[in-house]
């Protein structure tokens, strides 16, 4: 699809950002191009729509730029998953491990009702540890997930590998 190998073009690669050694992904500079910005989306609407999928829920905060377009345009209701202590309700917390130290994101509890067909949508999976607590929060709620779709991934950290074999499907690797 010559539409990915502009998508992929469009992503900026930061060498040493945040810190040296990091090969940032910026999905900022995709957004800038309206056509690119559009395709993107339009490939995972095309994928989802028809799927019976009720749920789209993205993760802070990147996620909260992709998942509410796709959650329109396939019928669905947008959930958002945050950072710790961003939702005022009762909440559902999922702690996961970082390279250093730990974090944690939230969901509402009654967002999201037992048997719903879930969709999660993140910019980038690097070692998939976000996505498996996003996916765990579903759970919790009786969700069913059908999906993890994200912009970008990072095959050589084998975060996929972390998912309990649920698919995921990306546009492009990182370059
Ligand atoms: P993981 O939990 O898979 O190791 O990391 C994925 C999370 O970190 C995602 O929420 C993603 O937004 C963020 N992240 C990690 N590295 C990058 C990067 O290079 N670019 C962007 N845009 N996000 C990143």
């Amino acid at each position: 699809d010559p539409r990915i190998r502009s998508i992929q073009s469009k992503i900026r690669v930061v060498p040493n950002f945040p810190k040296p050694g990091i090969m940032f992904q910026d999905i900022t500079t995709l957004l800038l191009d309206p056509k690119a910005f559009k395709d993107t989306i339009d490939l995972f609407v095309d994928r989802y729509k028809g799927k019976s999928i009720s749920v789209v829920a993205g993760i802070e905060a990147r996620g909260f730029i992709f998942g509410p377009p796709i959650a329109l345009a396939i019928g669905a209701k947008f959930v958002p998953l945050r950072k710790r202590k961003k939702l005022p309700g009762k909440v559902y917390r999922e702690e996961y491990d970082l390279e250093y130290g730990s974090d944690c994101i939230e969901m509402h509890v009654g967002a999201v009702d037992p048997g719903e067909r879930a969709l999660v949508v993140d910019d980038l999976i690097a070692t998939g540890g976000t996505l498996r607590a996003a996916m765990n929060l579903l759970e919790r709620a009786e969700a069913e997930v059908v999906e993890c779709a994200c912009v970008i991934e990072i095959p050589d950290l084998k975060g996929r590998d972390r998912l309990n074999g649920k698919p995921l499907y990306v546009l492009v690797e990182s370059q």
